[in-house]
């Protein structure tokens, strides 16, 4: 079951109240592969950067057993950057720069290796890129989840939402989902946003969890109380990793399985915010997860004298 990737491979600087980090490696295609890469041993990954992005980085996802095939890498030109400051909560943060770069030419073409994916992540991108990804491939995958973002809802709103009537899943935080469907209220949010397409979709709510909607049923997944959090920056795409990772792994879509991929991706949002850039992603042991996975379900583990 194969797991395509498409999103950014990028530079990125990052500001927080514990530090600044300058020109780390970032984008939401490489987070998303790390975490998945966790789960699922079929990543095939589709982007581009400059000839300034590290050959050592590129090797590194080719050993985790990521298909780099996809990805292009243009000569004379630079990787996308993107350049952030969080506020002293941590929960906000102001974009200060995003330079498109390579990305302003993005026509990702597709090798025929990857058009069978049964199992497709659009990560955060241009939506009209993450359509021609959808149009080229060759039957229509068992699931597509879609991450975007305010910056493509305020410049390209009518593609956004050609591609978010081609998907299954779309995952979005707090405000994106206000914005998009002009509710307050994140359950008629949710009803709103369905009604344009997507049967499910997930809400994360930071350091207050996620919510996945499907239809009338929701269920809710915590966050992990962290003691200190370094840099949230990419917290949102290592848990689509991990969750699409995780459905791709047991080829199982059912709502039951994603309740369990919803904890599996906040377990590894939960390491990605312990360090800057992607450091901590590439340093995880299966055992790790694993404990962090047990702390989740201690967290909201108690017993219910609510009968039947
Ligand atoms: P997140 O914190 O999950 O929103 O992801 C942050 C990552 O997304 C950073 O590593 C950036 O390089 C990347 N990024 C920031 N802005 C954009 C954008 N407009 N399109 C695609 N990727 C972006």
């Amino acid at each position: 079951m194969s797991l395509l990737v498409i999103g950014t491979v990028a530079f990125d600087t990052i500001e927080t109240p514990y530090g600044k980090a300058e020109k780390v490696i970032g984008g939401s295609c490489t987070y998303i592969s790390w975490s998945a890469s966790y789960f699922h041993k079929d990543i095939k990954l589709q982007a581009i950067v400059g000839e300034d992005f590290p050959d050592s980085e590129i090797k590194a996802l080719q050993e985790r057993g990521v298909s780099t095939e996809g990805l292009e890498i243009i000569k004379g030109k630079k990787s996308f950057f993107w350049a952030g400051k969080y506020h002293e909560n941590m929960n906000s943060r102001d974009t200060l720069v995003t330079d498109l770069n390579v990305l302003s030419d993005f026509n990702p073409i597709l090798p025929d290796s990857y058009k069978d994916a049964q199992y497709v992540m659009l990560g955060n991108l241009t939506p009209e890129i993450q359509l021609s990804v959808l149009n080229q491939l060759n039957n229509r995958p068992k699931l597509v989840v879609l991450d975007t973002m305010n910056f493509w809802m305020d410049i390209a709103m009518d593609s956004l939402k050609k591609v978010i009537a081609r998907v299954d899943i779309l995952t979005l935080n707090e405000e994106e989902a206000r914005q998009l469907s002009g509710q307050f209220s994140l359950v008629k949010a949710a009803q709103t946003i369905m009604d344009m397409g997507p049967k499910f979709l997930i809400i994360k709510k930071g350091e207050h969890g996620a919510l996945l909607f499907a239809g009338e049923h929701i269920f809710f997944a915590p966050a992990l109380p962290l003691a200190q959090v370094y840099d949230p920056t990419g917290a949102g795409d290592t848990f689509a990793g991990g969750f699409i990772g995780w459905l791709a792994q047991t080829d199982d879509i059912s709502f039951e399985n994603m309740k369990r991929a919803i904890i599996y991706g906040s377990a590894m949002a939960s390491f990605c915010v312990e360090d800057f850039s992607i450091y901590k992603m590439k340093t995880l042991s299966v055992d790790e997860i694993r404990d962090r996975v047990k702390k989740f379900v201690e967290l909201v583990r108690f017993d219910s004298e609510v009968s039947e």
